[in-house]
């Protein structure tokens, strides 16, 4: 008996001396490399600001990889195990759903990042997490359209906005995410029959950007349209005199005051599956979270701060408060794949019809 407690007690002080010399080891090689590495699909001054001011702060170096989110999933699905990324930063909630449904990032622990970013805001097993919001508002050109003429999203089906809406393509993930919450607070079918109606009030088939639909309503091509809220931010501090101009010919409405709320999308950031830095891509994620860093996130792309002891900056404030949509984000990437067919069926059905209208 005596001597297997010994040979208990012996062998557990070897596996203590083992696990410190494994610890040691893994501190020694995180000094020698400090870094994150950051695959990012925003490409703003602000973040690089950002960026700067974290390396400061911390001394852990960041390393940038741009490209947009599709690419970047792309790239590490086939990077596999051996992608150096840590830290995934994109727009859209759905891409992050995207991500996370590839497998392609991990849940982490953070206290601060549950105090800060809202329970919707963030994946529910803390794969990712908000760092900025934007609001998907209707815009209405201010000579022609009364703002009390507008009230919901479900309106613009409405034979009042007939040829007179202006809308970027379905095939863009922001309409998309926009459809997502529109199944989910009204069902398929209802959502189905809207995008038709929709489809059918449209000034011309959708093209451009979303800032190119402002453009278009100030030209007279149409007189609403569904855009975000920092294009509009972007136009106004443009040095390009028409766009200047783009920015100042329209209202900003938020729409479903009354009911749910008006659509808000987010932009992102998740931990790598397989990051080789991990807690420096936690610490990474927790400073974007910050107030120090939100603030410059607010100030720089007309974007809404995450963090609620962050006022937006004065130019959103000017638009007003308004009511937000609660619904949790990762619906928008579960109800991703449903938005494109009902896109596509409306879209589809609108031409059969026109057709037939024709004949
Ligand atoms: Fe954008």
């Amino acid at each position: 008996m005596r001597n297997t407690l010994l040979a208990i007690a012996t062998l557990l002080v070897f596996v203590a001396c083992k696990n410190d010399k494994k610890e040691n080891t893994n501190t020694e090689e995180k000094a020698k490399t400090q870094e994150v590495n950051v695959y990012t699909h925003r490409h703003y001054p602000a973040d690089q600001e950002l960026f700067a001011a974290f390396e400061k702060k911390t001394g852990i170096k960041v390393n940038v990889v741009n490209a947009k989110a599709d690419e970047l999933i792309l790239k590490m699905t086939q990077e596999g195990e051996q992608s150096p990324a840590d830290v995934l930063i994109t727009v859209d909630a759905g891409r992050l759903v995207r991500a996370k449904d590839k497998n392609l990032l991990q849940s982490v622990a953070s206290e601060k990042l549950d105090k800060i970013i809202p329970s919707n805001m963030r994946d529910e097993d803390n794969q990712w997490f908000a760092l900025t919001k934007r609001a998907r508002v209707i815009v209405y050109a201010k000579d022609r359209v009364q703002p009390e003429q507008l009230s919901t999203y479900e309106n613009l089906a409405a034979d009042t906005w007939k040829n007179k809406i202006l809308i970027r393509s379905s095939g863009n993930i922001y309409n998309q995410s926009l459809m997502a919450s529109i199944i989910e607070h009204n069902g398929e079918e209802v959502a189905k029959t809207w995008a038709e109606q929709v489809v059918g009030n449209m000034a011309r088939s959708p093209q451009g950007n979303d800032r190119d639909q402002v453009k278009a309503i100030v030209a007279g091509e149409g007189d609403v349209g569904v855009v975000n809220t920092y294009y509009i931010g972007k136009l106004l501090n443009s040095k390009n005199p028409e766009e200047v101009k783009a920015g100042n010919g329209v209202g900003i409405f938020f729409p479903n005051q009354e009911d749910r709320g008006t659509h808000i999308n987010i932009s992102g950031a998740g931990v790598a599956k397989y990051a080789p830095n991990k807690e420096n891509a936690i610490k990474f994620i927790e400073f974007l979270a910050s107030k120090e860093a939100q603030e410059v996130f607010a100030k720089a792309n007309y974007e809404y701060p995450v963090n609620a002891e962050v006022q937006p900056s004065e130019l959103l404030q000017s638009w007003g408060t308004f009511k937000e949509d609660n619904i949790a984000l990762s619906i928008l990437g579960k109800n991703n794949k449903k938005a494109v067919i009902v896109f596509d069926e409306a879209v589809g059905n609108n031409r059969k019809s026109r057709l037939a209208s024709t004949i």
